[in-house]
């Protein structure tokens, strides 16, 4: 069946695991051409592999959120593989959760440089090339997070929200040229709770994760519709949570 997906070029960060790596996984089945950002090479080569394999397109590029030039760089990539970029997804990220009052300013720094700045360099180097285009679609990856405001996740919920307060500027000042598009997981079973450095806040994530947390493809789903509407229609919130969840 023809859809709206086929034939798009669409850069994704964070595609080594988790919900990059299904977002990947499902738009190269929809057809599109994908170019896969992070920094572990093997996890990278090996998707890339398994979508080729599958009759897909894919290209990679080791790099990291926090280095601006490098998001220029796989935009760049996808311009020169495939002739244009269509969709930006910034889905890279980290989540350390702790106490404010515990102090944990470099865990603050890493989920600030690479949850928002992160995101923001993914918009600068996508939107010159949507500019010359006169189209484009930015979707972040944001959480539940940042819409029911709990302990522990204080500064990872305000990256996100800072994420979607931009984003909806963004919108608003396009003119109708560019797409924004904001998807909020709930809990979703991938490796982002393992880098919680926390050991109570760890071990209750997972806890809790084990018991609710739904598949990345749920995600996947909610990135592939948003991208298959009709150009005139912009997907803005979507929410995705496991059913139980509060
Ligand atoms: P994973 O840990 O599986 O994925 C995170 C991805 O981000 C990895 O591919 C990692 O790749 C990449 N990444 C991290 N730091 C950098 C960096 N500096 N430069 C480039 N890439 C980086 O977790 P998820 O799939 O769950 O996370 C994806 C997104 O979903 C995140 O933005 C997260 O906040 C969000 N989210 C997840 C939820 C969940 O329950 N899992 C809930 C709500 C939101 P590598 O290490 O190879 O660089």
């Amino acid at each position: 069946m023809e859809n709206n997906v086929k034939g798009k070029v669409v850069v994704i960060t964070g595609a080594s695991s988790g919900i990059g790596e299904a977002i990947a996984i499902r738009l190269a089945e929809q057809g599109a051409k994908v170019v896969l950002g992070a920094r572990r090479q093997q996890r990278l080569d090996k998707l890339v592999e398994r979508i080729k394999d599958a009759g897909g397109e894919a290209a990679c590029l080791v790099m990291d959120v926090k280095q601006r030039d490098d998001l220029v760089r796989l935009v760049d990539l996808a311009c020169k593989t495939y002739g244009c970029l269509d969709v930006m997804i910034n889905n890279a990220g980290v989540s350390h959760l702790s106490r404010i009052d515990d102090l944990q300013l470099e865990e603050w720094e890493e989920m600030i440089d690479v949850n928002l700045k992160g995101t923001l360099y993914g918009m600068a180097a996508a939107l010159p090339v949507f500019k010359k285009q006169a189209f484009g679609h930015i979707i972040n990856i944001l959480s539940t997070s940042g819409i029911k405001i709990v302990p522990l996740q204080g500064v990872y919920a305000g990256t996100k929200n800072a994420v979607r307060t931009i984003a909806e500027a963004l919108r608003q000042e396009s003119a109708g040229n560019y797409r924004v598009t904001g998807i909020s997981p709930g809990f979703v079973n991938t490796e982002l709770s393992d880098h919680i450095k926390d050991e109570v806040a760890r071990v209750a994530i997972k806890e809790r994760a084990a018991q609710i947390a739904i598949s990345p493809d749920a995600i996947a789903s909610a990135v592939a519709y948003a991208i298959s509407q009709p150009d005139q229609v912009d997907v803005g919130d979507i929410v995705v949570r496991p059913t139980i969840q509060d």
